[in-house]
């Protein structure tokens, strides 16, 4: 039996054996697995929010570029007039 790859934060590796086809004890080996899936869902919400920024950010001179379109012909009569 192999010992767990785990490492403290320590720097101590961990003691325990390891089960043989992922490395990590079993303990070691669900903490792992509940990372993995904490980790996914905060990477895809993180991803979006910098998707949407960014689409946001695109949009902010077309908007500007639509609102003077049609904010031009009134502003235009109020000389006018
Ligand atoms: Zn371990």
């Amino acid at each position: 039996m192999a010992r767990c790859l785990h490492m403290y934060k320590s720097g101590f590796q961990c003691i325990d054996d390891s089960i043989e086809p992922t490395g990590f004890c079993e303990a070691h080996q669900n903490i792992l697995e509940f990372e993995k899936l904490q980790e996914s869902p905060w990477r895809k919400v993180f991803f979006r929010v910098v998707a949407l920024v960014l689409l946001i950010l695109f949009l902010i001179p077309f908007v500007w570029t639509l609102k003077g379109l049609y904010m031009e012909p009134p502003a235009k009569a109020q000389e006018v007039w």
